[in-house]
């Protein structure tokens, strides 16, 4: 059995209590926390403990890890092909035909990449709202050391959709339910494998239902984008007789693990149809502020709603780190609202750690730093000239620390990062490799970008 105690660090354990050791420390036995408490009596009760590596943090402070509730591992290496585009031409011209051009090494490299981004700003689980190749993501995140709710892109109808992505919906049902028996429980149950629906414009009502069926019967979640822009729930108006939320909850799919996208077309009925059906929401908010809108968020958790937060994809917000978006949350709302008291820093923690584990059905094992949950934690040093001094350690968490900030992540007991060293992957022969397949599907995919000054090339 492998011990470690972490001594000398603030430790914010987002319990229920909400327990903060300004001076505190943590027990790890495996891949598991046994103890957690001040510092000065948990090291004099392990004085004599033979066999314990003993790692003094100076000062430093532990959070869980982060849950980031909509990430697409896939799309990673688009990054910069939707910059200043409508949505028409960033999905059909863009993403699209980007996507669609990947190939399962493609796909298994652009996951590797993102897994870097994710880990080096503190992520340890994510979910994944489906790329073409859950074996190309499956390898990629069994060698990261993170966890992952995978899934796949699901289309059974809609316009304009590459050849290569046109299946029916036993198809779409049947090649999903491979996919769980593949890779359901892999990776020391790190990875798991939820349905998906891409967006109401492309799945058909009988695809939604029996993916709920599904869904129930594995005991795993849904991963849909909902009521992202205002046509989409004009589309459904016109051709199911209801706006997007409120033909859901016709369908009677909406329930506690229907994780919900983006949400940010919501009357205020349909905000209440959430909260009686403890549907779990990731809002995505610097990719909503690029082209959907503000969602409800403030209304959403008055009402009662388990809201997280995602990146969503790199074509759609470029950034894949949570620390960016916990600002960006921060912000937008006081903004909107014109009310400074909205969303307060505890409860932007609370969205990316033990409400993002609730979102993912995973409460029991992660989210909060626990004796008998997993040993998933975040070292930050915040001895920056960027985060520095520390009045009010949780706001400067959500308003002024950065990636940098970010120094170790552990996942499941095991180092994934030390001291800002990558140690489960080669990061060097990533980015090299990344380089050059971003480089192949945009030629395959024959994707044109206008230059934006005089170049030279
Ligand atoms: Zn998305």
């Amino acid at each position: 059995m492998e011990k470690t105690l972490l001594y000398n660090a603030g430790v914010v354990t987002m319990d229920a209590e909400r327990h903060q050791y300004n001076h505190g420390a943590i027990l790890i036995e495996d891949d598991r926390i046994v103890k957690i408490g001040q510092n000065d009596p948990m090291l004099l009760s392990l004085a004599n403990e033979p066999d314990l590596q003993r790692i003094d943090l100076q000062d430093r402070w532990i959070l869980p890890g982060l849950v980031n509730t909509h990430v697409h591992l896939s799309q990673q290496l688009g990054r910069g092909l939707g910059d200043d585009v409508n949505l028409l031409t960033w999905l059909h011209e863009r993403t699209w035909p980007y996507e669609s051009s990947m190939t399962e090494e493609d796909s298994y490299v652009s996951s590797l990449l993102c897994g870097l981004e994710l880990i080096r700003s503190g992520v340890t689980c994510f979910a994944e709202p489906g790329g073409q190749f859950v074996n190309g993501m499956g390898r990629a995140v069994t060698e990261l050391g993170i966890r992952g709710m995978l899934a796949r892109s699901t289309m059974d109808m809609g316009e304009g959709l590459p050849e290569v992505w046109q299946e029916n919906t036993d198809e779409a049902l049947e090649i999903q339910i491979a996919n769980y028996e593949k890779w359901h429980g892999k990776a020391d149950n790190r990875i798991q494998v939820w349905f998906g629906l891409r967006t109401i414009f492309n799945n058909s009502d009988e695809l939604i239902i029996r993916t709920k069926e599904l869904a129930d019967k594995y005991k795993v979640g849904v991963h849909m984008h909902v009521a992202e822009i205002k046509e989409e729930v004009e589309f459904a108006q016109a051709t199911r007789g209801a706006t997007t939320v409120t033909h859901l909850r016709n369908l009677g799919v909406l329930d506690k693990n229907f994780l919900a996208v983006h949400t940010v077309w919501l009357t205020d009925d349909e905000i209440r149809m959430f909260a009686d059906h403890d549907v779990k929401v990731s809002h995505n908010p610097a990719a909503a502020m690029r082209v959907l809108g503000f969602a409800k968020v403030p209304e959403m958790m008055d009402a009662g709603i388990c809201v997280t937060i995602g990146t969503d994809g790199a074509p759609s917000n470029n950034r894949m780190t949570l620390i960016d978006e916990m600002w960006v949350t921060s912000l937008i709302h006081k903004g909107r609202l014109l009310d400074p008291t909205v969303m307060p820093a505890e409860n932007i923690l609370a969205m990316v750690t033990c409400d993002g584990a609730r979102a993912l059905m995973l409460e029991d094992e992660i989210g909060s730093l626990e004796p008998g949950k997993k040993a998933d934690l975040v070292v930050v040093n915040p001895n920056t000239a960027t985060m520095l001094p520390m009045h009010d350690p949780i706001a400067n968490m959500v308003t002024s620390m950065r990636t940098e900030n970010i120094e170790s992540v552990m996942a499941d007991g095991r180092w994934l990062m030390r001291d800002k060293e990558i140690l489960v992957v080669n990061e060097q022969e990533i980015l090299i490799e990344a380089k050059k397949r971003a480089a192949g599907i945009r030629e395959r995919a024959g994707i044109k970008l206008p230059n934006r000054f005089n170049v030279v090339d």
